[in-house]
């Protein structure tokens, strides 16, 4: 369907699906989210979305190179608003995993950023650690919040099965093999340890499909999708949190014995419909398109308006609760 819009556009090259390993992919667009060139494919067996070829680890670095001067400008500090933002977030992560891990689990999460959920965990009771591969915010994180957030890359990590529950949210997206990265994790974790996992869903209402695409989201989820993949990486599915109409993925999964490589053939034509089901006008028009826009603005000023006094609060509790001293020193990926 879509090949036959975009014609002989159509390029050569094309990376095999990595949850089935088909060629046998059709080309949905050829614009990013930014209007620049991006081919992204959807596999005719799977349904899996991603790039048409994917980055190499050296372009992918250097994306976050650059992307990282453009989005901080090198600032080292994060604004009151994004840490309060990643605050609430790690507050609302914790909530929502508290009926499932046990009070002394502990909790590892892969690509931490500022550390706001590393620090959740912490300050209720829990080991609580992680990693993240940019050099971003860490300094802010180690020294202002005392999060244990080290600058190391998942793969270099030894597969010592010391952490109950492993946190992936809004990174998954990014790895270059979705498929290595769990596979890698599955060993990370004891037996029945969790993994829960947020992401972008693609199956949610968006503008246009030439609004989806972004160069840093390598795979774009379904919620079949990312269950067929993380089945096949032996992982269960222990609940499903967000609903279809949720722009985020939001999935506890269990390691499990089996590995099951299934393929749901009805997710390609799924996918498909749910990609084309709205145009920039029926999607702005949606009543909770609306109400979520005003709610929007509505928090981005009280966060203007309260978010230093907040950050200074924050970090005082964080610094009184964890002496410097107790930090462990930071590693640099090797
Ligand atoms: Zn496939």
């Amino acid at each position: 369907m879509a090949a036959e819009l975009l014609g002989d556009t159509t390029p050569h090259t094309n990376d095999p699906c990595d949850f089935c390993g088909s060629l046998n992919r059709e080309l949905l667009a050829t614009l990013d989210r930014h209007g620049k060139p991006l081919n992204t494919g959807i596999c005719r067996t799977c349904g899996m979305v991603a790039h048409w070829q994917r980055p190499t680890e050296a372009e992918l670095q250097e994306f976050y190179t650059n992307e990282y001067r453009q989005s901080y400008h090198g600032e080292e500090t994060p604004s009151p608003r994004r840490v309060r933002r990643a605050w609430v977030n790690g507050q609302r992560i914790y909530r929502r995993l508290k009926p499932f891990i046990g009070p002394k689990d502990s909790i590892f999460e892969v690509g931490a950023g500022i550390g706001c959920n590393v620090k959740a965990f912490e300050l209720n009771g829990h080991r609580a650690a992680g990693i993240d591969p940019g050099e971003g915010f860490q300094r802010f994180s180690h020294e202002q919040l005392r999060a244990d957030v080290q600058n190391r890359n998942l793969f270099d990590l030894p597969v010592s099965q010391q952490h109950d529950v492993i946190l992936l949210i809004h990174v998954i997206e990014h790895f270059r093999s979705p498929r290595r990265a769990l596979e890698h994790i599955h060993k990370m974790l004891p037996a029945n340890g969790l993994l829960y996992v947020e992401c972008p869903n693609l199956a949610a209402p968006f503008a246009t499909r030439s609004r989806l695409f972004h160069f840093a989201h390598i795979t774009n989820f379904t919620p079949s999708s990312l269950k067929m993949l993380a089945e096949s990486c032996g992982f269960r599915v222990v609940e499903c949190f967000s609903d279809e109409g949720n722009p985020n993925l939001q999935v506890l999964l269990e390691k499990s014995k089996t590995m099951r490589q299934n393929i749901d053939e009805e997710n390609y034509e799924r996918t498909l419909e749910a990609i084309t089901r709205y145009n920039a006008l029926t999607y702005s028009l949606r009543p909770s398109y609306l109400f979520n826009r005003v709610a929007k603005l509505a928090s981005y000023a009280a966060e203007y308006l309260i978010g230093p006094a907040w950050l200074k609060g924050l970090t005082q509790r964080c610094q009184a609760e964890k002496p410097m001293n107790q930090v462990p020193v930071q590693r640099n990926a090797a």
